[in-house]
């Protein structure tokens, strides 16, 4: 029997998940069987391709730094990854305030459902305003500071310090281009091997992934609020939704237009990242596979991706961003608000830095939604209002920062020449037989 593509393998288990979710909801103590029984499985999934993640950047970010050989080549690649990163959330956040302006969700809601959103998630909600109020106190350069730890092993002790890990790779990188060949060759080799292994272990957990998302959505549907909370904020999510899809589409002709390659061929190669961050809610999480799919299905060379790839994940959230404006202009609508042009032209500024600085974890562009909130004069408030449907959102946005991610390794890659015939082909026709 032919074997099924692992997207397929991934979106069924995603759909035999929801479906357990949605029957055990219908029997007394079948919530607690998911919690209890199917749940650690997606735990122990989603924590296992996080044990990865320090490593993986370690191991590819050195090799790839210093497989560049000079440091010339370093800076012109990082000038292009952080111009089409910023470039890339810009627009996003873009689209994000045209469509909520022309679509207006926030008018829909009416005065009783905003009390009863307000009155039931308002203790979510000042949890979140507290944790961004830790940030808000820090100085204007504190997000600098905070990229050089003052000790590496309690950096990579903690996945949220990813920006750490990579300062720290990037530096050792270009240590060992600068010493000489004799030195660095061992080194190199080792860090070679290392990679290969990390490489190995991501191809082990990626065949647990069909069992480990269908343990995940599972639980995600028994410990799900309410239906008739979701049918209030439909056209928040709707807009929000839009403009996710807009962006994947943006993607898909970035990459035809500069690379000449379909969007079958894009899609095809990247979908069981998507899938995974869709699954995950977290960009760090889906990282390790990212990475796979983008070297070895879209042949981007590892000496970039390697580069691009775990930068994007940590700084670089399209998705996260366009959400944070359509959510800040659909509260200040729901509260009666009248943002002026200079009001939304400064949302564009502090979501672009907000999604920055959002971690890639689950819900981390919410907490720092509280700051471009308060940077607007809008009610932190009204963070309450869009808790309910906040989690599958997060696995929206989630998908379309991957997916920026991978679109813009793959635009430095073509740039600098390194954009090959990949190992494995899942898309034949689009790559001429050598
Ligand atoms: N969960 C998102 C990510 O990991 C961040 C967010 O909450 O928007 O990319």
């Amino acid at each position: 029997m032919k074997k099924i593509a692992l997207h397929w393998q991934i979106l069924l288990g995603m759909i035999l998940g929801v479906t357990l979710g949605l029957l055990m909801t219908q029997f007394e103590g079948g919530n607690e069987i998911v919690r209890d029984w199917i749940k650690p499985f997606g735990t122990i999934f989603i924590n296992s391709l996080k044990l990865i993640a320090v490593p993986l950047i370690f191991a590819s970010l050195i090799k790839g730094v210093s497989d560049l050989k000079d440091i010339s080549k370093l800076s012109k690649m990082g000038g292009k990854t952080i111009g089409l990163y910023l470039l890339t959330t810009v627009i996003a956040v873009s689209i994000g305030l045209f469509l909520v302006n022309i679509i207006k969700p926030g008018e829909s809601i009416s005065s009783e459902t905003r009390e009863e959103l307000v009155q039931n998630y308002s203790g979510d909600a000042s949890k979140y305003s507290e944790e961004a109020s830790k940030q808000k106190e820090s100085g204007p350069l504190q997000a600098l500071v905070d990229i050089v730890p003052e000790n590496i092993f309690g950096a990579a002790s903690e996945n949220k310090n990813m920006l750490q890990v990579i300062f720290f790779a990037i530096f050792f990188g270009v240590g060992l281009i600068l010493i000489p060949e004799k030195k660095s060759k061992p080194v190199k080799k080792f860090f070679d091997g290392f990679n290969e292994v990390i490489l190995k272990m991501i191809d082990l957990i990626m065949l647990a992934a069909p069992y480990g998302v269908f343990a995940l959505l599972s639980a995600l549907v028994v410990e799900s609020p309410s239906i008739d909370l979701f049918n209030a904020l439909i056209w928040y999510a709707f807009t929000v939704i839009l403009g996710l899809l807009i962006m994947i589409a943006f993607y898909n002709l970035l990459v035809w237009v500069y690379t000449k390659k379909k969007p079958s061929f894009f899609i095809n190669g990247i979908s069981p990242a998507q899938l995974l961050a869709f699954s995950t809610s977290s960009s760090a999480a889906t990282l390790p596979v990212t990475m796979e799919r983008v070297t070895e299905h879209l042949g981007v060379d590892e000496e970039v991706s390697s580069f691009v790839l775990p930068i994007g994940a940590t700084i670089n959230m399209d998705g996260t961003s366009l959400y944070q404006a359509v959510a800040a202009v659909f509260i200040a609508q729901a509260f009666g608000m009248d943002l002026s042009l200079g009001v939304q032209l400064g949302i564009i500024a502090t979501a672009t830095l907000a999604s920055i600085g959002s971690a890639a974890v689950p819900g981390a562009g919410m907490v720092m939604l509280v700051i471009v909130l308060a940077q607007a004069g809008i009610p932190e408030a009204g963070l309450a209002l869009i808790f309910a449907i906040d989690r599958p959102l997060d696995m929206c946005r989630t998908t379309v920062n991957v997916t920026g991610d991978a679109a813009v390794s793959m635009i430095v890659a073509k740039s600098l020449d390194r954009l090959h015939v990949p190992k494995i082909k899942d898309w034949d026709d689009d790559y001429p037989k050598k």
